[in-house]
């Protein structure tokens, strides 16, 4: 009987430091499992030698498989891109720097057996991230569970993994440009179940993405999963109209002796701009996010590959 097989993701930028060690540790885990297995290596663009080290693994182990794009287009177009070509029963997507342990996999793969669909790793501790990054972290999953009918899971990280029947819907229906992968793959339904686990420390190199990256990240989430900020603008709305007829009441009832000052003026005249401002800056947002939907540029761009046929996959 052919074995099954599980397709385990990585997505690789600049990250020649980690690659041999996540290469060695990944591998041993996966020999030792009663599924056959393939590498999909995903090089988003980098500019240090990962490229080379991946062609070299390529070249001496059939199984495991190379997509390198044309430039850097981003974790998450890596994590599609591995999506598409990968043709295992289940598919586990990872990071390279071995945060995600590939220990889990057997775990995984126990949980697939027992016919789960989706399974998302939650992070019981980061010993990478600072405290900056774990409070902002908290707020905005409080934000975006408050304000969009999806819900997301704190801590839930871009280790996860889906069976093939659930990657052919993630791979078919959610090729939007500005996007959430984590929070896609947790509302697509089937049976899905969390694991948790400890994320290491970072092997070797630093995070790629920065704090201000984290919040570009952020705000295209909310807006991607949520139009409630599409409806300040009837709140603001509502919020002037009853100020101005509070006001109005208030100068009719004391006959003229209504406040007259040159600052309460000033003071409304700018709190009322910055609320229009903001609001035209919150639909200007959503605007933005149609015309590059619009565009229907692709997600990413595959220069070479290496133990792939030329014909799978889609940009
Ligand atoms: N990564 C990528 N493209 C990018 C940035 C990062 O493919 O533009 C990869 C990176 O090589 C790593 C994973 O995505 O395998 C997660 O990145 P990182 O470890 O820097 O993020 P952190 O773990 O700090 O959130
Ligand atoms: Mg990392």
């Amino acid at each position: 009987m052919d074995r099954k097989r599980v397709s385990v993701v990585v997505s690789v930028y600049n990250e020649e430091k980690a690659l041999g060690e996540f290469y060695a540790e990944t591998l041993k885990v996966l020999l030792g499992l009663d599924w056959d297995y393939e590498l999909v290596f995903v090089n988003d663009g980098s500019r240090d030698g990962s490229l080379e080290i991946l062609k070299e693994l390529a070249g001496e182990n059939h199984r495991v498989k190379l997509v390198s794009f044309s430039r850097n287009f981003g974790h998450e177009a890596a994590m599609i891109a591995g999506l598409d070509y990968s043709t295992g029963d289940v598919i586990i997507c990872m990071d390279a720097d071995l945060q995600h342990p590939p220990e889990c996999i057997p775990e995984i793969l126990k949980k697939i057996e027992e016919g789960f669909h989706v399974i998302t790793m939650v992070r019981t501790k980061n010993r990478s991230a600072g405290k900056i990054k774990n409070i902002t972290s908290s707020g905005f999953y409080w934000v975006i569970n408050h304000i969009s009918d999806v819900h997301l899971e704190p801590n839930a990280s871009d280790f996860f993994a889906v069976s093939s029947h659930a990657a052919r819907v993630l791979r078919s229906n959610y090729r939007e440009k500005v996007r959430f992968l984590r929070g896609y793959v947790q509302n697509i339904g089937f049976a899905r179940t969390n694991l948790t686990y400890e994320a290491r420390a970072r092997v070797a190199g630093e995070s790629k993405y920065s704090l201000k990256k984290l919040f570009t990240f952020s705000i295209n989430t909310i807006l991607c999963f949520s139009n409630m900020p599409l409806k300040l603008g009837i709140y603001a709305g509502i919020f002037s109209g009853l100020l101005g007829l509070g006001v109005m009441i208030y100068t009719l009832f004391t006959r003229g002796g209504a406040p007259s000052g040159y600052a309460t003026i000033v003071v409304l005249i700018c709190f009322m701009f910055a609320m229009m401002f903001f609001l035209i800056g919150i639909i200007g947002e959503y605007i933005a996010i149609l015309f590059t939907e619009l565009k229907d540029r692709p997600v990413y761009i595959v220069d070479e590959m290496r133990n792939l046929d030329n014909g799978q996959g889609q940009s």
